[in-house]
C-alpha cells in the first residue's frame, strides 16, 4: 500500500464544482488502495482579496496578516473534505497548527522546519484521507504563519518528505512542465522528465509551474515530483526527480521574467567593502538583487555597478541607495523599468562549449541588445528590452531544437 501526496492548486479547486471533481480524482487514488493526503490551496483569486483587505488598513502586522492571508486555505480544506464524506471517501481536514507544521517565526515568508506525521499517520489506520491546508504553519510561540505565495507546494513536498511517500503530485492547470510558456511559444513540447536542478533553474527564472522552494525542498528530501493536470488526471503529467538521462539536448527550457527593474550606481568609488555595504542595506530590507555586473576603470579607481531588482522592490531600493549616500561616494543612481530577462536552462549545457555564443549570435540577427548577462553551471540569463521578449523566447526556443523534441 503506497502512501501518495495529491495537491491541488488554487485553479484547480476554484469553484465549489471543481472541487468535486478534484475530489473524484481523490477518490479514484484511493479505490486503488492508496493512503493519501491532498494538500489545497485557496480558491484562486482568494489569497490577494485578502491581501488587500490586509493592505486597506495600511498599518504593519505581520502576524495578524498570516492570520488573515491563511484563511483561504481552511475554506478549501473543508470543502474538499465535506466532497470526499459525500463521495464515500472517509476524509478529515489538517489546519497546519493542528499537524503540527512547525515553521520559523518570520511571518509573510516562515520557512519550515518540521513536520510531525504521527497523527496523520494515525488517520490511515482508519482508512482516512487527511486534507491539509497548503501556504500555513505554525512557530514555536504557537502563532499561524504563512509560508510565502505560492507555499502550498512546498507544504505539499514537506508533508511527502516526512511520510516518506512514494510520490507528491501536484495538480495544476497544465498537464506538465513545458520546454516555454505554452501562452506565449508557438511548438512549446512537454517534458516528460525534468532534473531537480533544471526546474529550479526554470521556476527562479519565471516559469510559473511550481514554486521555487518546493522544488529546492523536494531536491534536499529526494521527493519524486509529478506535474500532472487535473483536467487530464490520467495523464502521468512531467516528472521531476533525481534521474536524468543523459541526451544530447544542451538546453531542455526558455524561460522568461518581465518583472525587472535594473539599477546603475556610477562612479563607486572602488575599493574593498563598498560592494559590500550597498548589498548588505538591500538585504537588510529584504530586497532580492539578481544579475550583478561591476565594471571598474582602473585608471580612475571608480567602478560602475549594475544590478537587478524585482519591478516592486525598485522605488525602496532607490531609497535605501540613496540613503546611504552619507557613507560611500558615487555620483549618481539611474533606474531602468522596461526590461525582461530571458534565460535558457539545461544541464546538457555542462558539457557542451558553445552554448552561450549561439544564444547571443540568435539575438544578435534578430537586433535585440544584451544589457546584461549572468549565468550558472546550467543556466545562461540575458536582460533585453521588454518589448522584444517574445521574440526573443521564441528564437532561442527554435534555435536550440526545443520544437522539435
Ligand atoms: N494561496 C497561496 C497563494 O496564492 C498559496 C498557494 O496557492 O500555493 O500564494
Ligand atoms: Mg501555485
Amino acid at each position: 500500500m503506497s502512501i501518495l501526496v495529491l495537491k491541488f492548486g488554487g485553479t484547480s479547486v476554484a469553484s465549489v464544482e471543481l472541487i468535486e471533481s478534484a475530489a473524484k480524482i481523490v477518490k479514484s487514488e484511493y479505490e486503488a488502495g492508496n493512503n493519501l493526503v491532498v494538500v489545497v490551496s485557496a480558491m484562486s483569486g482568494a489569497t490577494n482579496i485578502l491581501i488587500d483587505h490586509v493592505n486597506k488598513i495600511n498599518y504593519d502586522d505581520d502576524s495578524e496578516y498570516d492570520v488573515v492571508v491563511s484563511s483561504g486555505e481552511q475554506v478549501t480544506a473543508g470543502l474538499m473534505s465535506i466532497c470526499l464524506n459525500k463521495l464515500g471517501v472517509p476524509s478529515r481536514s489538517w489546519m497546519g497548527w493542528q499537524i503540527p507544521i512547525i515553521t520559523s517565526d518570520s511571518h509573510r515568508n516562515a520557512a519550515i522546519k518540521r513536520v510531525i506525521p504521527n497523527a496523520i499517520l494515525k488517520n490511515f489506520d482508519d482508512k482516512k484521507v487527511g486534507v491539509v491546508a497548503g501556504f500555513q504553519g505554525i512557530s514555536s510561540d504557537g502563532r499561524i504563519t504563512t509560508i510565502g505565495r505560492g507555499g502550498s507546494d512546498n507544504t505539499a513536498v514537506y508533508i511527502a518528505a516526512a511520510l516518506n511517500a512514494e510520490r507528491c503530485d501536484i495538480y495544476t492547470d497544465v498537464d506538465g512542465v513545458y520546454t516555454s510558456d505554452p501562452k506565449m511559444t508557438k511548438n512549446v513540447k512537454r517534458l516528460d522528465k525534468v532534473s531537480y536542478e533544471e526546474m529550479i533553474e526554470m521556476a527562479s527564472q519565471g516559469a510559473k509551474v511550481l514554486q521555487t522552494a518546493s522544488v529546492e525542498s523536494a531536491m534536499k528530501h529526494d521527493v519524486d515530483v509529478n506535474v500532472r493536470s487535473t483536467f487530464n488526471p490520467k495523464d502521468m503529467g512531467t516528472k521531476i526527480s533525481n534521474d536524468i538521462e543523459s541526451d544530447n539536448q544542451a538546453v531542455t527550457g526558455v524561460a522568461y521574467s518581465k518583472d525587472e527593474a535594473k539599477i546603475t550606481l556610477i562612479d563607486v568609488e572602488d575599493k574593498p567593502g563598498v560592494a559590500a555595504e550597498i548589498f548588505n542595506k538591500l538585504a537588510e530590507s529584504s530586497v532580492n538583487v539578481d544579475m550583478i555586473v561591476q565594471n571598474n576603470f582602473i585608471e580612475r579607481k571608480m567602478t560602475n555597478l549594475t544590478f537587478t531588482v524585482p519591478m516592486i522592490e525598485l522605488e525602496r531600493s532607490i531609497k535605501l541607495l540613496n540613503d546611504l549616500k552619507q557613507k560611500i561616494n558615487f555620483s549618481k543612481v539611474l533606474e531602468e523599468k522596461n526590461l525582461s530577462k530571458v534565460s535558457i536552462i539545461g544541464s546538457g549545457m555542462r558539457n557542451q562549449p558553445g552554448i552561450a555564443a549561439k544564444m547571443f549570435d540568435c539575438l544578435s540577427k534578430n537586433n535585440i541588445n544584451i544589457e546584461v548577462i549572468s549565468t550558472s553551471e546550467i543556466k545562461i540569463s540575458v536582460l533585453i528590452n521588454r518589448e522584444k521578449t517574445e521574440k526573443a523566447v521564441s528564437e532561442l526556443h527554435s534555435t536550440f531544437n526545443l520544437d522539435k523534441i
